[in-house]
C-alpha cells in the first residue's frame, strides 16, 4: 500500500521503516530538514536497536524515502499517519498545533479518498478536530475530496520499538461508524493484516474510545511506578525489603510482575505528558483526577531520592565532594533524555557544590545538549561536569557512585576496579540493580531504594 509518514520522529520513522519492511511503499515527510538530510545521506537521528538495519535494507530496496516536500508526500499515500510530536501545554494540555498543522497540510494538497490516520497521542475529541481543520482546507480551495480520521495510538516502547511494532501484543484502531469510516476500517485492515496472521491482535472501536485507551494505558503503567516508589520509601522506614514485596505480590496473576520496580522515578517523553495531559482533559470535564494528581507528585518527590539520600549521607553542602554517574537516558536503550531523573539529580548535586563525572552508553551526545540548556543561566556549574569516556573512567576519585539507569553494561562491573578507583566505597543505587547483602560482603556502603533493611543504612 502507498503509506505516507507525516513526522520523522521515534514513532513516524520506526512506523514507517516496519510498514516498509512488510512490503509497503513508505513516504516519510518531516519539516526539519537536517533530519531529512541525516537520512538521506545514511545515518539514523536517533539510537534504536534494529533500526538502522530495517532503515538501510528497505532504502536500498526503494520502499522507503525521506523527503521534506509536503505536496509530494500528501499526493503519496492512500494512508496519511500524523505521527508529529504532541508536547505539553503550559497548562499540561496535548499542545495539538503540529497535528493540526499536519492536518492543514493534508487539507492543503489532498485529491482522491484519503484515509487520516492519528498516530500521535492526542486527548479525545481530536479526530473531530482534525476533520474539521481538513474540511476547512478543502472548503477554501473549492474541493470535494472526501477522507476519514482514524485514531491508532501507538504503544511502541523507545529502546525495544522495532520489536514491539513488528510484535505488538495489540492493535487499537478506532473508525467511523459511517459508509467512509467503512472504507478507512477495511484499509486499515489490509494494512495491519501481516500482524495478524498468527492470531487476531486488533481491538476495534470508535475513534474517542481508541484516542482514551492510549492515555489509560499510560497513565496505568504510571501508577504502578509511583506506586512501588512511594511503597519503597515506607519500606526504608519500617525495615522491609520491596524487592520481595514485588516478587511476592507480582507472583499474583491479577497484579502481574511488570512495572512494579522501585527507582528513582519515571521520566520520558510519554508518562509525563501523557498523565498531565490525561488530568487536563479530566479538568475541562469537570472531573478532577485525584489518583494522578498523586502519581505525579510521588514521581516529582522520586526524582529527588537519590540526590537527598547523598545529602544524608555527605550533608547538605556538598562543596569539594566528586560524584560518578552512570546513566543519562530516561531509561536503557535509548538516548533520549527527556524528563530523565538525571538532570534532576545533576541539578541539586551541581547546585549543592558538587563535581560530578558522568557516563552513559549512548546518550552522550545527547547529555551535552541537553546539559547546555539546563545549566544555560548557571555556566559555572556547567564547567563542574566531566563526560567520561567510560564507567571505570567515571569513578576516578570520586566519592561515590551514583547509578540512574539500568542499562545492562552496569550490572556486573568489575567491583574489585570500582573500589580502587573510588575514593569510597560507597554506591547510591536509583534502579536496584545489586544484591545489598552482596554488596555489603565486599566491603561496599550500598544504598538501594526501598532495601536499606539488607545493608542496615
Ligand atoms: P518526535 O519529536 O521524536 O518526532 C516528531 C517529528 O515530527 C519531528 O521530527 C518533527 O520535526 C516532526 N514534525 C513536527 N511538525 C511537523 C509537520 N507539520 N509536518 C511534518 N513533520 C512535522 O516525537 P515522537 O517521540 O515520535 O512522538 C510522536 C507522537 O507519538 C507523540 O504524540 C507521542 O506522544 C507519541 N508516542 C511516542 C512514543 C515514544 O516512545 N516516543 C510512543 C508512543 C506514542
Amino acid at each position: 500500500m502507498k503509506i505516507t509518514i507525516i513526522g520523522t520522529g521515534y514513532v513516524g520513522l520506526v512506523t514507517g521503516a516496519c510498514l516498509a519492511e512488510l512490503g509497503n511503499d513508505v513516504f516519510c515527510l518531516d519539516v526539519d530538514q537536517s533530519k531529512i538530510d541525516t537520512l538521506n545521506n545514511g545515518g539514523i537521528p536517533i539510537h534504536e536497536p534494529g533500526l538502522d538495519e530495517v532503515v538501510t535494507r528497505n532504502r536500498a530496496a526503494g520502499r522507503i524515502v525521506f523527503s521534506t516536500d509536503i505536496e509530494a508526500g500528501v499526493a503519496h499515500g492512500d494512508i496519511q499517519f500524523i505521527a508529529v510530536g504532541t508536547p505539553p501545554d503550559e497548562d499540561g494540555s496535548a499542545d495539538l498545533q503540529y497535528v493540526l498543522a499536519a492536518a492543514r497540510s493534508i487539507g492543503r494538497y489532498m485529491t482522491g479518498f484519503k484515509v487520516i490516520v492519528d498516530k500521535s497521542t492526542v486527548p479525545v475529541g481530536t479526530a473531530e478536530r482534525v476533520a474539521a481543520t481538513i474540511q476547512s482546507e478543502l472548503t477554501s480551495r473549492d474541493v470535494s475530496a472526501i477522507f476519514s480520521v482514524v485514531s491508532n495510538p501507538e504503544f511502541l516502547k523507545e529502546g525495544a520499538a522495532v520489536e514491539d511494532f513488528m510484535r505488538p501484543d495489540r492493535i487499537v484502531i478506532g473508525c467511523d461508524d459511517s459508509p467512509h469510516g467503512d472504507i478507512a476500517r477495511e484499509r486499515m485492515k489490509t494494512l495491519y493484516a501481516p500482524f495478524n496472521r498468527n492470531h487476531e491482535r486488533t481491538y476495534w472501536m470508535d475513534v474517542r474510545s481508541a484516542e482514551f485507551t492510549k492515555y489509560a494505558a499510560n497513565a496505568m503503567l504510571a501508577t504502578r511506578i509511583s506506586f512501588m516508589n512511594e511503597l519503597a520509601n515506607l519500606a526504608d522506614r519500617v525495615g522491609v525489603d520491596i524487592e520481595a514485596v514485588r516478587r511476592g505480590i507480582g507472583s499474583d496473576p491479577r497484579i502481574g510482575h511488570s512495572f512494579l520496580y522501585a527507582g528513582c522515578g519515571y521520566g520520558g517523553s510519554c508518562f509525563p505528558k501523557d498523565v498531565q495531559a490525561l488530568e487536563r482533559t479530566a479538568q475541562d470535564y469537570g472531573q478532577d483526577l485525584l489518583i494522578l494528581h498523586a502519581v505525579e507528585a510521588v514521581n516529582a518527590k522520586q526524582k529527588q531520592i537519590l540526590g537527598g539520600k547523598i545529602k544524608k549521607r555527605f550533608g547538605e553542602d556538598l562543596t569539594g565532594k566528586h560524584f560518578a554517574v552512570w546513566g543519562l537516558a530516561f531509561k536503557p536503550n535509548t538516548d533520549d533524555m527527556r524528563a530523565a531523573s538525571s538532570r534532576v539529580l545533576l541539578m541539586e548535586l551541581l547546585s549543592a557544590g558538587a563535581s560530578v563525572a558522568i557516563y552513559d552508553p549512548v546518550a552522550m551526545t545527547e547529555a551535552k545538549r541537553v546539559f547546555a540548556l539546563d545549566f544555560s543561566d548557571m555556566p559555572h556549574l556547567l564547567e563542574k561536569i566531566r563526560f567520561a569516556a567510560d564507567p571505570m573512567d567515571a569513578l576516578t576519585q570520586a566519592d561515590a557512585l551514583v547509578i540512574v539507569t539500568e542499562w545492562k553494561t552496569f550490572r556486573s562491573p568489575d567491583f574489585e576496579q570500582v573500589k580502587l578507583r573510588l575514593k569510597h566505597s560507597i554506591i547510591f543505587d536509583g534502579r536496584n540493580l545489586f544484591d545489598p547483602a552482596a554488596m555489603t560482603e565486599i566491603g561496599v556502603e550500598y544504598h538501594g531504594i526501598g532495601r536499606s533493611v539488607l545493608t542496615r543504612i
